[in-house]
């Protein structure tokens, strides 16, 4: 391909809605354009690096024993309804109608559309165990779309769908996806780990997210890590052993009263106004979940997991309540305290919920639903709530202790890439996805599922390998794996070795670029940086002694060598990726 015909536009200026790196370089480096709102053109250069994501996605997935099909992307509300997905899935499920009136919406992810698939085919436990894929369009109406391709709402996701007869058969192919995960990462060049995390909308039990680890923005999921075994998870799932804390007061309490608390808004201000221990405060957090308040029941020095507190509660949506509501539930049980005096006594009717490390308090510090007022010197049973639930609603914070191990827990960033869970009968069973077993009985299907985004696999790969002069793809998955310029288009030898290297690399099945445009050297260099070519050969003066400058992108090494050197280098090095 010569430059002077390759469609890109390369921007000089950062465009001003893109905060994160990945979105900023492929916008700039003529990869990407946004049409709307988390939707985006896959220009020429973005085309070519998803094609390689997925021809290695599809090769190993191949590999691992999956068939890949083809599903529609508009789905009909009645699978929808069979599974209960339906009513359940939020507001990211776009929902439409046809001119018939009859409701559908775009396929966010086909679990619906697959088992419909596999109960009229898989009727057998001989035919089983089956994994189906798909590589194909997504759409989420996602409450924030950002960063880019991190986070669109059109997006391309490799999606798998394993059915099994037992248990035993999931537990196997999620290793063999597992494995089949490692290689496709590794070949893209992205160093992942594999963390343990909550299994959402999807539902199911277990089920690990594959993570590019990154120290920015880009990182949505924190990640616990132990460094001394291999316990991994997202923080929505994490757990740990905490160091001993102060949990009885009693050298602070010797009986249970209320005591004025003036100002003290804060557990901070609390804490040292009483002169106690934070962890000798239970903090009463209102949330709301499904529309209704909750109240959360958290020690002081600790914060609530959303994630882990949703579930619990077996809701969909959940978010912290306004101090409007919060106002109006004091006002609808008597009471009119502000935030900070909260507490669980006399809240009948709100479901009351505390994590597993409440049970330990004793003599503790709570508010009284009355401002400036708390309760000392309190146990849970002062606080007259006939049906408590416990649960770990806690967020693990670094330095806790590994669940595992027993040594100090680390926190990283992560860029969920991938995820792999063992759904078990959680489609099957409501809509009678069954097959017959040895015994003639039928039975639901075990079922997994697998995803890997491509779209934010490419743009996980800029965050992980870029500089400030812009990207550096890793060989497989590069658009074009060199670029060759010559420094000054008038200068006739420069131009011939130049076509000349640019031809024998092509013949060769490198995939290269002849920069043939009239520009002046260094608005080539700084495009070819910036594109992220991960190599370069230079055709400049020095061709008169026989020699031309060899650039790794990568590692920005620069050497001089004869073109036949230079090209036997990344000849080899392309057939090496292979
Ligand atoms: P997230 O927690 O990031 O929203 P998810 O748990 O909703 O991800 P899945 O439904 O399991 O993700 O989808 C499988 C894969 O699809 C994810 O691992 C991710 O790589 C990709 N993906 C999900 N949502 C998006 C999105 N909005 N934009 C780009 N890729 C996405
Ligand atoms: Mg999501």
């Amino acid at each position: 391909m010569k430059m002077s015909q390759l469609f890109v536009q390369t921007l000089r200026e950062t465009p001003s809605d893109a905060e994160v790196v990945s979105h900023q370089l492929l916008v700039r480096a003529g990869y990407i354009r946004k049409l709307t709102s988390g939707v985006y053109n896959f220009l020429p250069l973005m085309w070519r690096v998803l094609k390689k994501i997925e021809t290695i996605i599809r090769d190993e997935m191949d590999k691992a024993g999956a068939q890949e099909l083809l599903m529609p992307f508009v789905q009909p509300k009645e699978l929808w309804e069979e599974s209960g997905r339906w009513g359940a899935y939020g507001g990211e499920l776009m929902r439409l109608k046809d001119r018939h009136g009859r409701e559908m919406c775009l396929g966010p992810t086909h679990e619906e559309i697959i088992t419909a698939i596999a109960r009229d085919a898989l009727k057998s436990y001989k035919q089983l165990p089956v994994n189906l894929y798909q590589i194909q369009s997504k759409f989420r109406d996602e409450r924030r779309p950002r960063f880019g391709l991190l986070r669109g709402r059109e997006f391309i996701m490799k999606d798998a769908y394993s059915f099994a007869a037992t248990q035993e058969d999931l537990e196997k192919e999620y290793q063999n996806m597992w494995q089949a995960y490692t290689n496709i990462f590794n070949r893209c060049g992205l160093d992942t780990k594999a963390v343990q995390s909550d299994s959402g909308a999807i539902g199911g039990n277990v089920s690990h997210e594959f993570m590019v680890i990154t120290d920015t923005d880009a990182g949505e999921n924190d990640v616990f890590y132990c460094d001394d075994c291999d316990y991994a998870a997202n923080s929505n799932h994490a757990i740990s052993n905490l160091a001993e804390a102060v949990t009885d007061g009693k050298e602070y309490f010797n009986k249970t009263e209320i005591i004025p608390t003036p100002n003290c808004h804060t557990i901070e201000q609390l804490a040292e106004f009483l002169n106690i221990p934070s962890t000798l405060i239970l903090k009463s957090l209102v949330y709301i979940v499904d529309k209704k308040p909750i109240i959360a029941l958290i020690r002081a020095d600790k914060a609530a997991e959303e994630t882990k507190l949703l579930n619990a509660i077996g809701g969909l949506d959940i978010r912290i309540a306004t101090s409007e509501e919060i106002a109006e539930l004091m006002q609808n049980h008597g009471f009119s305290a502000v935030p900070g005096f909260i507490g669980p006594k006399g809240m009948n009717d709100v479901q009351i919920i505390a994590d597993n490390t409440v049970k330990d308090m004793k003599n503790f510090v709570v508010g009284a639903n009355q401002t400036d007022v708390h309760m000392v010197g309190a146990n849970l049973c002062d606080l007259g709530m006939s049906e408590l639930k416990y649960a770990d609603i806690r967020l693990v914070e670094a330095g806790e202790l590994c669940p595992q191990c027993g040594k100090p827990l680390k926190v990283t960033r992560g860029i969920e890439v991938g995820n792999i869970f063992q759904l078990g009968t959680k489609y099957s069973q409501p809509m009678n996805g069954v097959f017959l077993d040895a015994e003639g009985k039928a039975k639901p299907y075990i079922m997994g599922c697998y995803g890997i985004g491509v779209t934010r696999t490419a743009a996980a790969a800029v965050e992980a390998h870029h500089d400030e002069w812009g990207i550096k793809w890793p060989l497989a998955i590069a658009p074009y794996h060199a670029v060759v310029v010559p420094v000054s288009e008038n200068d006739e030898q420069q131009v011939s070795v130049a076509n000349e290297i640019y031809e024998k690399l092509k013949s060769n099945g490198v995939e290269v670029v002849l920069d043939d445009r009239a520009e002046r050297p260094g608005v080539k260099f700084k495009d070819a940086d910036l594109i992220g070519f991960p190599f370069r050969i230079t055709v400049g003066k020095t061709i008169t002694d026989g020699n031309v400058e060899f650039v790794t992108r990568a590692t920005g090494e620069k050497q001089v060598l004869t073109p036949n050197e230079a090209i036997s280098i990344i000849i080899e090095t392309v057939e090496n990726t292979k």
